[in-house]
């Protein structure tokens, strides 16, 4: 049975879901959605599009198919969303991670503490004992997963790609909503297949998108659509996803607890640098021309730091690009000009 988890980073534990003999399974916005009206009765007019969209399905019945869902401590939107969801929320069962802000000794020492605590809330959920054995299964299937798409995004990032960055968000897609067996398996036939593609050149200018965490292809299809190839997905559904795999010491929980304080947290924790970080090196690794930063309206944290990471971006000597969008896809299509008038200015650079 799926289990939901709504995550604006990347702070789920999802070995233990899976050797709790679940699937997990990132709930994703409707971005085909123009009216949220049920989501709106609850919610001031300036909260997050994202997370207005999930709260509109979740009390139409739309996820109460799922075992439950999982709510990680992201940005205080999605905390506070948990409140509200327990209220109104047509679901079977709701749970909240709380992921320390800190990266030191102690944050450890809680977040093990929060892991055991979710791990005796699944066992109650789903009936079953989560064994050590069962999570080390657990651990190399995710971290097959994580491999294979590192395997397969090398195929955007060529001065001539033949994966498109559409096409490659799509199969992220699978690999956070599928049941791990099956998205490797469909990962490795489309690895097999981009294998034998023959490079056809690609567009002159490569850009890096990263932002507020997406969760639909369309906003990268309409940069692509502007001719740009996008090489690098760098926000927490797309690389943050699979950068890095969990260590195994014989100690599954505490494995996986390492592993999440060990990755740099998303721009939704303050301050932001240690992403940043993550996607300046990505930048030269994919040898991007230019940053699409976007950020969703009323996406508090990634506008709030976005005039400070926007000039890190100009101290770095690389051209930027912000835009702030709706969630719906209709909105999409007057950020064209813009896109493309970004393209000028790259090509003025080169
Ligand atoms: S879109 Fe922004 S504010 Fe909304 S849940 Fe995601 S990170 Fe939080």
């Amino acid at each position: 049975m799926d289990y939901g988890y709504f995550d604006s980073g990347n702070f789920t534990p999802e070995e233990m879901i899976i050797a709790a003999g679940l699937v997990p399974k990132r709930i994703l916005g409707d971005s085909a959605i123009t009216t949220t009206v049920e989501a709106d009765k609850y919610l001031e007019p300036n909260l997050c599009y994202f997370a207005r969209n999930l709260l509109n399905q979740a009390i139409t019945g739309n996820l109460k198919n799922l075992a439950g869902i999982l709510f990680t401590h992201g940005c205080d939107c999605t905390s506070r969303q948990y409140d509200v969801w327990k209220v109104h929320a047509d679901v079977k069962d709701l749970y909240y991670l709380n992921v320390p802000l800190k990266r030191d000794k102690i944050a450890l020492k809680f977040l093990l503490k929060e892991l055991n605590r979710f791990k005796s809330h699944l066992e109650k959920i789903s009936g079953n004992t989560i064994t050590n054995e069962k999570l080390e299964v657990a651990i190399d299937q995710c971290n097959e997963t994580r491999s294979l798409l590192r395997e397969l995004y090398r195929f955007c990032k060529n001065s001539s790609p033949v994966l498109t960055g559409s096409e490659f968000f799509r199969v992220i897609v699978k690999a956070q909503t599928l049941e791990k067996a099956v998205a490797n398996e469909l990962i490795h036939a489309k690895l097999q297949e981009v294998k034998q593609r023959v490079p056809t050149g690609g567009k002159k200018f490569h850009v890096l998108l990263t932002g507020t965490p997406l969760d639909y292809p369309d906003f990268i299809e309409l940069v692509e659509s502007c001719d740009l190839d996008v090489v690098g997905v760098a926000f927490s559904m797309g690389s943050d996803y699979f950068a890095r795999d969990v260590e195994k010491t014989g100690d599954p929980i505490g494995d996986i607890a390492r592993f999440l304080v060990a990755k740099p947290p998303n721009p939704t924790k303050h301050p932001p640098d240690p992403f940043l970080d993550f996607v300046l090196d990505e930048v030269k690794e994919v040898q991007a021309d230019g940053i699409i930063y976007q950020a969703l309206k009323f996406c508090e944290p990634y506008l709030y730091d976005s005039v400070y990471i926007l000039n890190r971006f100009k101290e770095e000597g690389i051209p930027a690009l912000f835009l702030e969008h709706e969630y719906t896809t209709q909105g999409l299509a007057s950020l064209r000009t813009r896109i493309e008038a970004f393209k000028e200015i790259l090509g003025g650079t080169k």
